[in-house]
């Protein structure tokens, strides 16, 4: 049966990312737990893609849920401008000693993140009448969809009625990679020569240099070697370029460290965290950034300030969220390298089969290319995730491109059940 709310979502709801013409009818969820929801209609579902990569440790984990409850009852908002509280004193403590960056500015969203950080490395330079007009970034990256990020995601080619209202951003080549590729180092080689000749040209004149580090998610989870970019950072940083890390989807354990970042040994002077930050109980973000970035705006003249904010920056519930879940990622190492190993025990089935290919992994994420197959959003990719709903399993490939990013409490059994299922799509 389904319930009788489902009307009122077809006659007044909206639903993102979505042709609402020809998309199948939403599933209607009444509850979730662990790594599974349970629709109003009784199937179970297998959330194979943590519910768009923010649900963390399960849905409706009780330490988190616990830890709202509490806040909410304590303090549930309050202006963020000329006030604090504790939960964001130490939410911000706790980010700054597991990142090494020094300040934490408060937003509600990962594309909001990204707007703050683009906009504190252009005034950055201005504060120190310094002429940097100019942005970098890693082509195919995804940033979110407000103008500043869709300017700085440009090359993932979601933004095609807007194109002519973003500004100029020039796009460094992405040697995305994927296990026993032969290509590897003379991608990689060609993407540098490209920077050496921007730099050569444009390296005093760019303000800030933005990516994904090392999977860019929504063009593809598309992946790329940790010893490229160290060699990229290196050279931004002789130029004095900040380096801004966008790790709204590859934070909090997705690629096997808890930052992706950890896995470098140059380090950026920006991060933009979300998704995974409140465990995917709350819309919260954070751009992190170096003392010096933050020295830059202090003054005796307002005009040197950073006037940039949000009705809902540093919402308490956000943040004891945030702070229950780090509280639980102590423990979670475990979880991230079994998970890891279990796909590394699983993922030749996929690199083996005939009709799959660029078969990848990074962390705890795996993904895989069909052979031949339609675009984002075409006809073909819509039947494939209606094929993995009715196996109970939620994946949703982005065009040909089938990925897990599990919830860190998925089972070895459960993601064997996700890999065979996939290979289902050729029987
Ligand atoms: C999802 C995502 C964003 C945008 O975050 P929203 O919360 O959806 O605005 C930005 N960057 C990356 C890498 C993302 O995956």
């Amino acid at each position: 049966m389904q319930p009788d709310w489902l009307s009122l979502d077809q006659q007044h709801v909206w639903h993102p990312f979505t042709q609402a013409q020809t998309a199948a009818a939403v599933r209607p969820i009444a509850r979730a737990e662990g790594a599974y929801l349970y629709t109003s209609d009784g199937q179970t579902i297998l959330d194979a893609i943590s519910s768009w990569w923010v649900t963390l440790h399960g849905h409706a984990h009780p330490h988190i849920a616990q830890a709202i409850a509490l806040q909410a009852n304590t303090l549930e908002q309050v202006i963020f401008a000329g006030f604090s509280h504790e939960p964001a004193a130490r939410l911000s403590a706790e980010l700054c000693r597991l990142t090494g960056l020094q300040r934490v500015f408060f937003s509600d969203n990962g594309s909001s993140s990204v707007e703050v950080a683009l906009k504190m490395a252009l005034q950055y330079w201005q504060n120190q009448a310094q002429a940097r007009p100019k942005i970098l970034a890693l082509a195919g990256g995804y940033h979110g969809d407000t103008f500043g990020a869709m300017a700085a995601g440009k090359a993932s080619g979601f933004y095609g009625p807007f194109e002519d209202k973003l500004f100029e951003v020039n796009f460094l080549p992405c040697p995305h990679t994927w296990l026993q590729d032969p290509q590897q180092a003379k991608k990689e080689a060609l993407a540098l020569q490209w920077l050496d000749d921007y730099l050569a040209q444009h390296g005093p004149q760019t303000a800030a240099f933005i990516c994904e580090p090392l999977v860019q998610g929504a063009s593809g989870m598309r992946m790329y070697s940790p010893a490229f970019l160290d060699a990229v950072l290196a050279r931004l940083k002789a130029y004095g370029i900040l380096v801004i890390f966008d790790e709204v989807m590859t934070g909090f354990g997705r690629t096997g460290t808890l930052f992706a970042a950890e896995q470098l040994q140059h380090q950026p002077d920006l991060m933009c965290l979300s998704k995974g930050l409140t465990a995917g109980f709350l819309p919260m973000a954070v751009t992190l950034c170096t003392e010096d970035i933050y020295n830059a705006f202090l003054g005796a003249d307002f005009s040197r300030a950073f006037a940039h904010g949000h009705s809902f920056t540093a919402n308490p519930l956000g943040c004891a969220a945030a702070l229950a879940s780090l509280e639980l990622s102590q423990q979670t190492h475990s979880q991230r390298q079994y998970i890891q190993q279990a796909q590394q025990a699983l993922i030749p089935q996929w690199q083996n089969h005939p009709k799959l290919q660029h078969a990848r992994l990074c962390g705890t994420i795996a993904a895989v290319d069909l052979c031949n197959f339609g675009a984002y959003g075409s006809q073909s990719s819509l039947q494939l995730r209606e094929f993995f709903l009715d196996k109970g399993i939620l994946l949703r490939p982005l065009g040909e491109v089938v990925y897990i990013l599990p919830p860190l409490c998925i089972t070895t059994a459960e993601l064997e059940r996700v890999y065979q299922a996939v290979l289902a799509l050729f029987d």
